[in-house]
């Protein structure tokens, strides 16, 4: 019995031993890191295919703002007026609408007009020649994808991977820990997109703790 309580009293201070060195070694954020590793967390605003989910946008490009006639709308359509000659039967026309006097009218562009900008002069719509907004190709940039029709959080990769672009740092003052994916670094701060609300900025490197400077270094080492 006497035995027994001595060697539980060993194992005791053994175990207590242990975590001593655990806490000296580790910290808590290092352990997450290493636990979690290679997880793959899947993109949400694209849902994983990567492709840039803006309203509108197609390969990189949204609907201008300005009021042109866009080449690509689906109005185009072919008119049927009596004593017209057969290239203008042939011919692709698009129905502006407008208001004079809060009654609809509709003015018809040919599509020799096509990426022409109209303004209402007078109550009439006219042309006030290419769009200077779009040069006349109706479609431009995306903002939120600037161009690429990738997925701005995860740049068209729809997943993060962490220990590789996703690490968990953690602030110098307070050790709060911040989901981060890593866009690029230099010597004095680092680019990140905040998993939380996706939000990208720039942490300057003295407001991280040692821990996360560390961690940087090694998955993010400056050119030389
Ligand atoms: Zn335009
Ligand atoms: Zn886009
Ligand atoms: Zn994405």
């Amino acid at each position: 019995m006497r035995l027994l309580n001595r060697s539980h009293r060993r194992l005791a201070s053994f175990v207590f031993a242990l975590a001593l060195v655990a806490a000296l070694f580790f910290t808590p954020a290092a352990l997450l890191q290493a636990a979690e590793d290679g997880e793959i967390v899947p993109c949400t605003p694209c849902r994983g295919d990567g492709v840039c989910r803006a309203r509108d946008c197609k390969e990189g490009k949204i609907p201008c703002y300005s009021e042109c006639l866009k080449p690509d709308a689906p109005e185009w359509t072919k008119r049927q007026i009596e004593g017209q000659s057969e290239a203008d039967a042939e011919k692709l026309w698009f129905p502006y609408a407008y208001k004079v006097n809060g009654k609809k009218e509709t003015a018809w562009f040919g599509r020799e007009q096509a990426g022409e900008l109209i303004a209402i002069e007078k109550g009439q719509p006219v042309s006030r020649g290419r769009c200077p907004g779009c040069a006349g190709s109706g479609r431009i940039v995306c903002q939120s994808c600037v161009g690429s029709g990738k997925c701005f959080a995860c740049l068209g990769e729809g997943k993060f991977v962490r220990g590789r672009n996703l690490l968990t740092l953690t602030d110098a003052l307070q050790g709060r820990a911040m989901e981060a994916v890593v866009r690029s670094r230099t010597a004095e701060r680092v680019t990140v997109l905040r998993l939380a609300d996706l939000k990208v900025f720039d942490i300057p490197l003295d407001k991280l703790s040692a821990e996360s400077n560390e961690l940087l270094a090694q998955r993010f080492p400056l050119a030389p």
